[in-house]
């Protein structure tokens, strides 16, 4: 097993912002021993004061969008800018990919080799649960070693998008001109669900066919309904090889974050994300607790050919599986 540190010299190296220590309290966080977990939550919990002063930025869309590229043209202009930038990723479809979002190491070099950046990829082999968790620790670990601005990177392909959502103040997506109005495989809830939409690659040939698709995306976002927080969702024009756009998609992050600070939602927000949090833990802790049972295991094991032959009823099984992980015989 690895060494460890104690969660005094953890929280010590990461005030100071240590990012060897930074890294390594993360991979504690990323830990399933449970050995690493009562210290990761003992160091979670040590840091929370220093927590949450950062922006936490959401980026999504689909793969070939151009999300690394992006991140690494708009990280080093807020690196310019005198920002320190963090960059986490949750990918649960890694497991099932070539690895994971962030952990080819030719993505985002500029920003993988600057010292006033850090960037880590999506922990691999696990579920969403616990990918999604991870990554909310670690994102208020990073705020606590001084991490102003939070990109977290994930891929519009599926639920990741909302356990994203669930841990921004900013959720933005991704999109390309040229591909009609079919959107690109992106669902309208998560069109609904981003605070702005980027057209990317607004570059060279791209450029006219991408200000028509800012004007269609724009007259497609009025016919949704209004979110409750007073702000419309905006569209904007990007291209991180130019660098075009990209000061206009930070000047509206601002302007959002000074809107919903002032009439309230930024906070609320946060609170309620908070509970959340909570609640997809117990259900993720849960799940985890029911399929280590090793009772649970052998009796599934046993029923399950019954379930499967229609013999025995899945909720009958089920509620007896229950029954036996509270059942102290
Ligand atoms: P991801 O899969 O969403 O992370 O996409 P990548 O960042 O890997 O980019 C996919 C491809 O699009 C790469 O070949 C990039 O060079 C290209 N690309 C990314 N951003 C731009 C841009 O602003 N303009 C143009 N023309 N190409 C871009």
């Amino acid at each position: 097993m690895r060494k460890r540190h104690s969660p005094e010299t953890y929280q010590k190296g990461i005030l100071s912002g240590d990012r060897v220590l930074l890294s390594q309290a993360i991979t504690l966080v990323e830990s399933s021993l449970e050995s690493d977990q009562g210290l990761a939550s003992e160091l979670v919990q040590s840091i929370l004061p220093h927590s949450g002063n950062s922006i936490r930025i959401g980026i999504t869309g689909v793969p070939g969008v151009g999300k690394s590229t992006f991140i690494e043209a708009f990280g080093k202009m807020l690196l310019d800018q005198g920002k320190k930038v963090a960059v986490l990723a949750v990918d649960p479809s890694s497991q099932l990919t070539r690895g994971s979002i962030l952990g080819d190491k030719t993505r985002m070099e500029g920003l993988s080799t600057d010292k006033r950046a850090f960037v880590r990829p999506s922990p691999s082999g696990k579920t969403l649960g616990g990918v999604s968790g991870a990554t909310r620790e670690s994102m208020l670990l990073c705020e606590a070693a001084g991490f102003d601005v939070i990109l977290v990177e994930t891929v519009g392909v599926g639920q990741s998008e909302t356990a994203v959502k669930n841990m921004v103040d900013f959720f933005l997506l991704l999109m390309l001109s040229g591909a009609g109005d079919e959107l690109q495989g992106i669902k309208k809830g998560i069109m609904e669900m981003a605070d702005a939409l980027v057209i990317h690659k607004a570059d060279g040939d791209n450029f006219e066919q991408s200000r028509k698709a800012k004007a269609n995306y724009q007259n497609a976002l009025h016919l949704f309904a209004e979110s409750g927080k007073s702000w419309q969702t905006q569209v904007l024009l990007a291209s991180s090889i130019s660098g075009f756009g990209l000061e206009k998609v930070w000047d509206l992050i601002l302007e959002y974050e000074a809107k919903m600070k002032s009439n309230g939602f930024w906070m609320s927000n946060r609170s309620v994300q908070r509970l959340n949090w909570l609640e997809d833990q117990i259900q993720f802790l849960l799940g985890q607790t029911f399929q280590k049972n090793p009772k649970v295991k052998k009796m599934l094991e046993l029923e399950r050919p019954r379930v499967q032959s229609g013999e025995l009823n899945p909720g009958t099984l089920a509620k007896k599986l229950i029954h036996l992980m509270f059942s102290n015989s």
